[in-house]
């Protein structure tokens, strides 16, 4: 690999990389535009919070972190539905098997594990607040914002949605990306602990105020508080510029919510709303000098809950081909487009299609009966089929399968729920069996060393 070798972007994608190729027995530098969030409070004070799943489990495993990470998540069982005219929230189970729960862990503290674990390897430095502005290929040269210049044999962009990286590929002539926003936007919340410490909801569930164009979610905190978001249209968001209004707005579709959070109307205007899109790239790298991964290279809308366990399992990836290749670098970045594209595709498109099923689905009839067909189905023949949510959440075969099989799925319940005579286990047991949907069964064969 051509040296200085430079990762671009500390965050979950990068901090992994670092580690990866420290253990591969590279001298890495690592640009952060960010201060270290080990040593600054840059979230100012708000808790927020992911959920983790096996695609981001298993390269933690991998790397030798799982222990400090276990010590610091929530495991959600279920989704905690709060009906608009049902007082009691139910729950619908994500599956029946241990491993089938994920897990929600602050971005913040899991991103300071990842950045120990590199700096562990002796082989990574990481320097902060160096926001890279551009990079000149010609000149092997990285100019950042502060008007500094670095040198590089090759980078790797780990540097997020809004890349320079990427942007440097492109200008190149070796990719083309376009982002497709969505016309609804997001803000985060904070439901407050008890006075007692204590948590006001279940913290072992995501918690889901399905209301069709709105929707709210809450994922606990070890500290005994929720981080709360709310997705709405733009329009919402536009129409909601005084205190008075946002009341109104709340009381209106989410009364249950409101004696939750005492200062709701003053966090809603304090805080910044975010917009939502997915970005689809194609062309990853540029020769042997550049590779871009996670979301600068496969930004995604995040309610399947997988933009940063994608990001991981593509760095994990992106290190596999590394070590396949040492000698052609160019051919190890292609080789991980190749592997990844069609994966994240996939994922972009589920989780755009689970934004529906999560605002409105999870309370419709149709919806009801073809998850309770599903899971009674799994319960039958669990070689053969598993509902579309667990093959993402819960098993690291490639998100472009896990797409195709709940598309054939999908297509027998219609035809099993149209008409009840319809042999539903011959078409099931006629499905190509499944891979091991538990990876985490065998740890000891995910060990890189
Ligand atoms: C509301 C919301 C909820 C989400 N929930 C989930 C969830 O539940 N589960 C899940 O898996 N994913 C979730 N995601 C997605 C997840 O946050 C991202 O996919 C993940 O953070 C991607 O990791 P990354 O390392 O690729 O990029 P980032 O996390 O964006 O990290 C990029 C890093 O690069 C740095 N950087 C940026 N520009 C520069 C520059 N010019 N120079 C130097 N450094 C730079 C940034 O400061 C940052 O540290 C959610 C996203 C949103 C918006």
């Amino acid at each position: 690999m051509k040296t200085p070798v430079v990762i671009a972007g500390a965050g979950p994608a990068g901090a992994l990389l670092a580690t990866y190729l420290g253990r591969q027995g590279h001298d890495v530098t690592v640009y952060e535009s960010r201060p270290d969030l080990r040593r600054t409070d840059i979230d100012a004070g708000r808790s927020i919070n992911l959920a983790l799943a096996t695609r981001g489990i298993v390269p933690l495993v991998d790397v030798g972190v799982i222990k400090r990470v276990d010590a610091i998540t929530i495991p959600m069982r279920g989704r905690m539905i709060h009906a608009v005219d049902d007082p009691t929230p139910e729950l619908q189970p994500y599956g029946s098997k241990p491993h089938e729960v994920i897990h929600s862990v602050s971005r913040t503290d899991l991103n300071a594990i990842l950045l120990d674990a590199a700096e562990g390897t002796g082989k990574v430095t990481i320097e902060f607040e160096k926001r890279i502005a551009s990079v000149d290929f010609d000149q092997s040269e990285i100019q950042f914002h502060d008007g500094s210049s670095a040198p590089f044999g090759v980078i790797f962009g780990a540097d997020g949605a809004g890349s320079p990286i990427r942007q440097a590929i492109a200008d190149a002539g070796a990719c083309k990306y376009r982002t497709d926003w969505l016309d609804h936007s997001y803000k985060e919340l904070t439901l407050p602990a008890q006075p007692d410490g204590s948590h006001r909801l279940d913290p072992n569930a995501l918690h889901i105020w399905p209301r069709g164009e709105l929707m709210l979610i809450a994922l606990a905190n070890p500290e005994g508080d929720f981080t709360v978001t709310l997705f709405a249209p733009n329009t919402s968001f536009e129409s909601l510029q005084k205190l008075s209004d946002v009341d109104a707005f709340f009381e209106h579709d989410f009364p249950d919510f409101v004696p939750l959070v005492p200062d709701l109307a003053q966090q809603f205007s304090a805080n910044p709303t975010g917009r939502l899109g997915t970005l689809r790239v194609e062309g990853w790298s540029f020769e042997d000098r550049a590779v871009v991964l996670g979301d600068a290279a496969h930004a995604i809308v995040p309610f399947h809950g997988q933009g940063m366990n994608a990001a991981l399992e593509s760095a994990r990836a992106l290190d596999r081909h590394l070590r396949g290749s040492p000698n052609d670098i160019a051919a190890a970045f292609e080789a991980f487009e190749t592997e990844r594209r069609p994966s994240t595709d996939a994922i972009a498109d589920m989780a755009l299609d689970n934004y529906i099923e999560m605002r409105s689905g999870v309370v419709d009839a149709d919806y009801l009966a073809r998850r309770e067909l599903a899971l009674d189905l799994e319960q039958r023949h669990p070689e053969h089929l598993s509902p579309r949510y667990n093959m993402v959440m819960f098993c690291t075969m490639p998100y472009e399968e896990a797409k195709h099989r709940a598309a054939t799925q999908a297509d027998i319940m219609t035809t099993a729920l149209a008409d009840p005579s319809v042999d539903v286990d011959a078409l099931v047991s006629a499905l190509p069996p499944l891979p091991d949907l538990d990876p985490l069964a065998d740890p000891d064969a995910l060990s890189v060393t």
